[in-house]
């Protein structure tokens, strides 16, 4: 099995790309520290160890992405997430999202459409060490009805629409971020559901991100 060092290289890369995305725009204390605490390199191919800390999507197994340091610091930053609070995400990927939420102090629901990512995720040591993490395979369009409802919703691929869904496993207060398709651009949106089952939208920056499919893999 592979080892896994985090070398005084490594934080030092780490803190390189804290400054950078700190330049970006990213104010928040807690997720640079989350982001600091959390060795990127480890969720990599080790083919990939000394551009790990780039502020770069990366490819991980099944065609899929590890998204840019900046993009994952941006939805976490507009989540606003509180210790204890139970998030659920769509779009496990690599997990370093999910870590991301973790070292905040979240509860995590993580689900992934594909069914290799999700097992070879979900064998991945590193991670077992956040036992705040529950792992789900299926289509992040359905939810979790089981868990629900949820404080926050964070979606990490590009929802062609808003999923009514989970709009419904929202809670009254609770806030969902998502990337909404419009081409080959997202516009990233914090929609918050108030206390009289009305919502708010607010909407951001354009990102780009892989899509949200239907179904499972
Ligand atoms: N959060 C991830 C980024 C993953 S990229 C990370 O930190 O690495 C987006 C992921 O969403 C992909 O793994 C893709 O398979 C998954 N996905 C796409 N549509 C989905 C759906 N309907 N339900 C669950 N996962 C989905």
């Amino acid at each position: 099995m592979r080892k896994l060092e985090d070398t005084y290289r490594h934080k030092g890369l780490r803190k390189k790309l804290i400054d950078t995305i700190r330049e970006k725009g990213i104010s928040e204390e807690n997720v640079l520290d989350a982001i600091m605490n959390i060795p990127r390199h480890f969720f990599l191919d080790t083919a990939l160890d000394n551009i790990a800390y780039e502020d770069k999507a990366f490819p991980i197994a099944e065609g899929q992405t590890i998204s840019q340091p900046y993009t994952v610091a941006y939805q976490t930053q507009l989540l606003q997430v509180h210790q204890y609070e139970k998030i659920l995400e769509i779009g496990t990927g690599s997990a370093y999202q999910s870590c991301v939420l973790a070292e905040l102090g979240a509860q995590v629901f993580t689900i992934e459409r594909q069914k290799k990512l999700y097992e070879h995720t979900k064998n991945f040591g590193y991670i077992k060490k956040y036992n705040s993490i529950k792992y789900f395979y299926g289509d992040g369009f359905e939810g979790l009805p089981t868990y629900a409802p949820f404080d926050k919703i964070l979606i990490t691929a590009a929802a062609p629409v808003v999923p009514p869904i989970l709009l419904a496993q929202l809670k009254p207060g609770g806030m969902m971020v998502l990337p909404l398709d419009a081409g080959d651009k997202q516009r990233m949106l914090r929609i918050t559901k108030n206390e009289d089952g009305s919502f708010n939208e607010e909407a951001f920056t354009n990102f780009s991100f892989v899509p949200m499919l239907k179904g499972k893999n």
